[in-house]
């Protein structure tokens, strides 16, 4: 047993033990997870209340180091806590918490202050506080980093002016993650600073947007003279774009990794409409088996890049993943329709819910439409590729002619 700091900005008192083979983090886990069910009524306790001594127990993010709801074991550990808790009745954490697991919490692991992260981390964690991400604005999705939304500094406050889109479940949320821009005079990625911004503040209004599917799951968002305190920036100033890149890799690990099982996830309800159809074809069949395969093969890829994961900033080699998740899935679900036949016309229900809790869930035709968005949420198919083209492949990068210009000169649609 060794003692190593775990990641590029942890702190002395977050310093912890962590066994050094596989196999001892894994029984480390295994007993805490046996000591915590012991220790707990995992059915008859409140949902709040047993979350957050999951948190206590490090439990929450294995990954993460311990104080801040881990253990610092290898993040692939993460899917044994739920099974084991999960088999004994331990709720698990609400699907809307999916933006502030995923992205909030790496990033204020990795980037805030001590208090930032005992703040936030664990009502993260329980579901207590929802968390959005407010970086796409109208004129700044692919290219994010020429984003236009003010902060200027008036005294121990900023004073937040533009306007965010597509902001998912801007409208339920506590607690926003904000990159704004502090300088228009130093080019487009210097001049960013990443803020921590409650959505009760005054001047900030949400509208939510009904999309395709029916429902709304994300909104328009209007910051009209907001004042967020300084203490709630995320980082020095100027380093937005940095910490922003730590939230969209995480991002695409989120959206890129899917379900764990061989045969999982959209595959198998593939699998299982076909075994379920009255009549299936053989175009069909080959179309399935072909479908079946590359799932596999993503499922391995990803179990590969995972391995090579641990707290901290993932790499771009996570673009890989995002990119053929969102495409495969997007095909699973055209054939899945293909298998059903003129059922495929039946729409279930048109209501607007506001939004679904699980992106994945509901009847197969909501799935197909809300697929159309697995190839543009968290960064575009294209983006992926140029991603995967520079920073994987070492490919020449594309040109562009406002690297060093001044944000102000650059012209702007
Ligand atoms: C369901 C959903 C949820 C979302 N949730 C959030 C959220 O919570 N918070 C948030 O901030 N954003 C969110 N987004 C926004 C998302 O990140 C952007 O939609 C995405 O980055 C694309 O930006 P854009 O829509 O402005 O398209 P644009 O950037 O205008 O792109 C238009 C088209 O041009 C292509 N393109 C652009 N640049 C290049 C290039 N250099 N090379 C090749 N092709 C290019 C794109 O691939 C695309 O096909 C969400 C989007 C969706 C669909």
């Amino acid at each position: 047993v060794f003692k190593h700091d775990n990641g590029p900005n942890a702190n002395t008192d977050l310093l912890l033990y962590t066994a050094v083979t596989p196999y001892e983090e894994e029984q480390l886990v295994r007993e805490r997870c046996e000591a915590f069910l012991g220790q707990n009524d995992a059915t008859g306790t409140d949902r709040t209340e047993i979350l957050g001594r999951q948190f206590d127990a490090g439990l929450a993010f294995v990954h993460f180091p311990e104080g801040c709801g881990g253990l610092g074991v290898s993040p692939r550990l993460g899917r044994l806590v739920n099974d084991l808790l999960g088999a004994a009745g331990v709720p698990r954490p609400a699907a809307r918490t999916i933006i502030g697991h995923g992205m909030g919490a790496p990033t204020i692991l990795a980037h805030g202050s001590d208090e930032q992260r005992r703040r936030h981390l664990r009502p993260l964690f329980t579901g207590e506080e929802l968390w959005c991400q407010l970086f796409s604005e109208p004129s700044a999705g692919s290219d994010l980093s020429a984003l236009a939304t003010r902060a200027v500094r008036e005294g121990d406050d900023w004073v937040v002016n533009g306007q965010k889109v597509w902001t998912s479940l801007g409208h339920l949320a506590k607690w926003g993650m904000l990159i704004a821009r502090t300088d228009p005079d130093v080019p487009k990625h210097k001049g960013l600073t990443y803020f921590l911004v409650d959505m009760q503040s005054p001047g900030i209004q949400a509208v939510p947007l009904r999309q395709m599917t029916g429902e709304s799951e994300f909104s328009e968002v209007y910051l009209s003279d907001v004042r967020v305190p300084d203490a709630q920036r995320l980082g020095d100033v100027g380093e937005g774009w940095k910490i922003a890149l730590t939230t969209l890799m995480n991002e695409r690990v989120a959206l890129g990794s899917g379900k764990s099982g061989r045969g999982a996830g959209p595959i198998g309800e593939a699998v299982e409409l076909w075994n379920a159809a009255p009549q299936r074809g053989t175009a069909l069949r080959h179309d399935l088996t072909r479908l079946w395969i590359e799932a596999e093969v993503l499922r391995l890829t990803n179990l590969r890049a995972g391995q090579a994961r641990r707290a901290g900033v993932p790499g771009p080699e996570h673009s890989v993943g995002k990119l053929a998740t969102g495409e495969l899935k997007q095909r699973i679900y055209a054939l899945c329709l293909d298998i059903m036949g003129a059922e495929t016309l039946l729409y279930g229900s048109y209501d607007n819910e506001n939004p679904r809790a699980d992106n994945d869930a509901g009847f197969v035709q909501r799935k197909f439409l809300r697929a159309r968005a697995n190839t543009i949420e968290g960064g575009t198919s294209e983006v992926q590729r140029n991603i995967i083209a520079e920073r994987v492949l070492g490919l020449p990068a594309e040109p562009r002619d406002d690297k060093n210009r001044p944000w102000r000169e650059v012209p702007r649609g």
